[in-house]
């Protein structure tokens, strides 16, 4: 990267590839027919900033965006998006009145929820079943009687049920079973609301990794989140989408300096130079997000060349082996980034921790400055 970096450390979120990843989606998608996307933007747009997120993705075609909250709602319509929103993690004492009088789309999971919902108005109003996550989700045992209660809702006014919908347990996997049970118990919903007499707009199953890997799972509308941002929601499975990862995190070094063999590096001393070499100290730990177990395991982009992390990473600092070259301070780090170049991607990073890509561009934040370019 060429642009100017803060002093300190920096996310830069291009949108650019936010909009050309909605559009590959989209595109892939529709190839047997008009199906729609919901760009999924929850936990501030999965860490790249949902409010400018939600505008690129708006912008190359969404039809749909996602959140997880209300409040999440609520701040995309506070910040001037008026189009097809759905939120579908309700609390005790939500304001459901405040979504409904702004247009949001709401989901129930029970019987209780769907009557609180009808309380706050004429509301437009998702059902959730649960075919198989045992996460949210009206249970098998629950569909016929919440789809008969909301077929009296809808008679009387007091509600419109303009969407059914379930999520997958096992969408990175195409092989577990799991999936065909959930898509063949998801059908068995859609026949029992349609005998109830309910006739939903949109009816949804799948994640990204459904999106891209089971075209049977795609009804009416798919929910895509990190593919959005270019990251592979099924490492090893996803075919080449040509999907290009949004984020980079960068740092300018702090200085670097000699160490010498047997020098123990960082707090605890878990790493000791073998032999002479030379350090860089990066102003980025994890009270910016940067994973703790990123020690001795991550790489960073030094200089044209991947860097290994030393010793424990701190709160606000990580130390790399240079391994004999001393840049001056002030020098561009890449934490991680598309890739292009051969810097290491989030996608390397979660390998490196132990964890998934999801988990490292959502954490990643604190201080740091967010930048859209
Ligand atoms: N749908 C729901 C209900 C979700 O909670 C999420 C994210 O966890 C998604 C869709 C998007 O999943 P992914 O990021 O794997 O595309």
């Amino acid at each position: 990267m060429t642009d100017p970096v803060p002093s300190r450390a920096e996310i830069v979120v291009d949108v650019a590839a936010v909009r050309h990843n909605v559009r590959i989606l989209k595109d892939l998608v529709s190839v047997d027919g008009p199906v729609q996307l919901m760009a999924v933007v929850k936990a501030d747009g999965y860490g790249h900033g949902m409010v400018e997120v939600a505008a690129a993705a708006r912008d190359a075609g969404a039809d749909w965006l996602g959140v997880a909250t209300i409040e999440e709602a609520l701040a995309l319509r506070a910040a001037g998006d008026h189009g097809p929103l759905l939120c579908w993690l309700s609390a005790p004492g939500d304001d459901f009145a405040a979504a409904v009088a702004a247009g949001v789309e709401v989901t129930a999971y029970s019987v209780a929820e769907l009557e609180e919902v009808a309380g706050a108005g004429p509301a437009r109003v998702q059902l959730k079943v649960d075919t198989g996550l045992s996460r949210g989700g009206a249970p098998r045992s629950e569909w016929e009687h919440l789809f008969s209660v909301a077929h009296d809702l809808e008679r009387q006014g007091r509600i419109t049920v303009t969407g059914i919908w379930s999520h997958l347990a096992a969408s990175d996997e195409p092989a577990h079973p799991a999936n065909d049970a959930q898509e063949a118990a998801f059908r068995e919903a859609l026949a029992l609301a349609d005998a109830a007499g309910l006739d939903p707009d949109v009816t949804h199953l799948a994640n990204s990794a459904a999106a891209i890997l089971r075209p049977s799972a795609h009804f009416d509308l798919v929910r895509c989140g990190i593919a959005t941002y270019g990251l592979d929601p099924a490492p090893g499975v996803t075919p080449r989408l040509g999907l290009r990862p949004a984020m980079t995190v960068r740092a300018r070094l702090l200085m670097s300096k000699a160490v010498r063999a047997g020098d123990g590096v960082s707090y605890g001393h878990t790493w000791h130079a073998v032999e002479d070499t030379t350090v860089g100290v990066v102003p980025a730990g994890y009270g910016d997000g940067v994973p703790r177990a990123a020690g001795n395991a991550a790489h960073v982009w030094v200089e044209d060349s991947q860097r290994p992390v030393r010793g424990r990473v701190c709160m606000d600092q990580l130390v790399v082996d240079l391994h004999g070259e001393l840049p001056p301070s002030g020098t561009e780090v890449v934490l991680f980034g598309p890739g292009d170049l051969g810097e290491p991607t989030a996608q390397d990073w979660a390998d490196a921790v132990g964890t998934i890509s999801y988990e490292i561009v959502t954490r990643v934040g604190g201080r740091l400055v967010r930048r859209h370019v």
